[in-house]
């Protein structure tokens, strides 16, 4: 509640009564000490010592932190952890948003009637009811679990749909699934393949297949555990690290299948000790371990040498691009199953066929293309054309073309990431500030353009190819050696790439 005399009152007094205001900015505080101690000091450090709350208003809770490379991390990283826990703290915020400060418009003040924080609370004094900006990004809240508390070692919920009766097996996957299906159905001593490391680029199955794993091998009886890797990071190293070291060995025989996805994501020194030890201790007990990737383990920069190649010791399988008849069937696949409960959805074979010769990145761009298909004709009430199918999908098909980078754009990019600005990094100033992300640019120029260091020399204010070349090797080393820097670079690369 705000008091008489204009300080803002303790969550104790104020709180949860949902009449009063809301003392926010201690909840807050709260949130990132919790976020803190469950994260540990290394990842909490890089992503959200700089997220500030800047207003609660309507249930949404607006974030903001300093840069939109900091902006976009967190949201596809971390959004729902940081809105389960601050709902976890105060009941009623059921959005979170992630703005960048000083780029939109400010946040407008609301007259309320409540007499105005004083200037003495600092950063509390911006708390108020503010208009509802538009939303950046928004996620629903998720049911809470047990796991968020850090107690149990239950792992994310399979999701139904994705079995191996819904996948569709093809020549770019038929070994991957074959391998899955053994797994899945081994019985007896010892495991088969172990670890089965599956990668791929994003929608091409790797969580379909893990999730069939996971279905298939309950059904047999088996004790399955599936994470993914921020719930391994934070639900399952927490529950490990509060047991003793016998207890934790209980557990862990407590598991016949481990399944981890998206291991490219697990980070962190003390993290990386506890993922290495779980796997050896698992395999070493004839434990059955499944992980899926982006990469290959001889990529995983992140992760140190004996536990790349202990994940790369067993079988390792990409799935490699859909092929055009997989598409097809796959998409036949999806139609029929939302025509199940949408009988009136009608889609031609030669829509059908379009729409899979014009979408290969993949699966998920397929499911995309079905439900703008199917809102389509449930909006208009008519049936696809050739021609609404086309305009449907078209911003689907201009994405899976390889985007031509711009040396101008990295520069852009790159600026905004470090709060420079492009001229800086074109100028001849010399200072580390501008250093660093210079020579980032410079790296990220040679290697997602195909211009010449000359070249490149050349529109970096007219340097030396010497110098870039300099450039590109320090960051090369650098990568090697500093794994936040590593994860910094690749970040950047994919949202040049997007
Ligand atoms: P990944 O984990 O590799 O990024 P997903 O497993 O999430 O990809 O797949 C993306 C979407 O494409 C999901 O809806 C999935 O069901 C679908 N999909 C991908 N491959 C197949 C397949 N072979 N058969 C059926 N659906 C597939
Ligand atoms: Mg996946």
């Amino acid at each position: 509640m705000m008091r008489v005399d204009g300080t803002v009152a303790s969550d104790d007094e104020g709180g949860r009564n949902g009449g009063g205001t809301m003392d926010y900015g201690s909840a807050w505080a709260r949130v990132k000490r919790r976020l803190r101690a469950e994260l540990g000091e290394d990842v909490f450090a890089s992503w959200f010592a700089r997220l500030e709350l800047e207003a609660v208003s309507g249930g949404t809770a607006r974030l903001t932190v300093p840069t939109r490379f900091l902006k976009s991390w967190i949201e596809s990283h971390y959004l729902d952890r940081v809105l389960n826990t601050f709902k976890a703290e105060v009941e009623e915020i059921a959005r979170i948003e992630v703005g960048v400060r000083g780029s939109s418009a400010p946040v407008r003040t609301v007259a309320t009637g409540a007499p105005k924080a004083s200037p003495a609370s600092g950063p509390l004094a911006r708390l108020h009811a503010a208009g509802t900006p538009a939303p950046v990004a928004a996620v629903a809240p998720e049911p809470r679990s047990a796991t968020e508390a850090g107690g149990d070692l239950s792992g994310t919920p399979l999701d139904a749909r994705l079995t191996f009766a819904s996948f569709v097996i093809g020549r770019s996957n038929a070994l991957a699934h074959a391998a899955a299906e053994r797994v899945a159905a081994h019985q007896g001593e010892g495991a088969l393949y172990n670890p089965l490391y599956l990668h791929a680029g994003v929608g091409l199955g790797k969580t379909h297949l893990l999730h069939g794993i996971g279905h298939a091998a309950r059904e047999a009886g088996r004790r399955v555990i599936y994470l993914t890797a921020d719930r391994f990071m934070y639900g399952f190293v927490n529950a490990l690290k509060t047991q003793s070291a016998l207890a934790y060995k209980e557990r862990l025989r407590g598991i016949d299948l481990l399944i981890l996805d998206d291991v490219q994501f697990i980070q962190g020194k003390s993290i990386q000790a506890e993922f290495g030890h779980t796997i050896n201790a698992l395999i070493d007990a004839g434990r059955q371990v499944v992980v899926a990737s982006d990469r290959p383990p001889t990529e995983l920069e992140a992760l140190d040498e004996r536990v790349r190649s202990r994940l790369g010791g067993g079988l390792v399988v990409e799935i490699t691009a859909l092929d055009e008849a997989l598409r097809v069937s796959i998409l036949s696949a999806r139609l029929a199953a939302v025509r199940a409960s949408h009988p009136g959805f009608d889609v031609s074979p030669q829509v059908a066929s379009y729409v899979a010769r014009a979408i290969t990145a993949n699966g998920r761009d397929l499911e995309g293309a079905v439900n703008r298909l199917l809102a389509h004709a449930t909006l208009t009430g008519t049936a696809v054309t050739m021609e609404t199918a086309e305009a449907a999908i078209r911003d689907l098909v201009k994405n899976r073309e390889p985007k031509r980078i711009k040396i101008e754009d990295i520069q852009k990019l790159v600026a905004s990431r470090y709060n420079v600005s492009r001229s800086d990094i074109l100028s001849e100033r010399r200072t580390a500030a501008v250093v660093k992300p210079r020579q980032i640019a410079m790296y990220l120029s040679k290697v997602l353009t195909l211009r010449s260091l000359p070249e490149i020399g050349r529109r970096f204010g007219g340097r030396d190819h010497t110098t870039v070349l300099h450039a590109v090797r320090k960051i090369e080393k650098q990568i090697g050696e500093d794994s936040v820097l590593g994860d910094e670079v690749e970040l950047l690369k994919r949202m040049l790439q997007d």
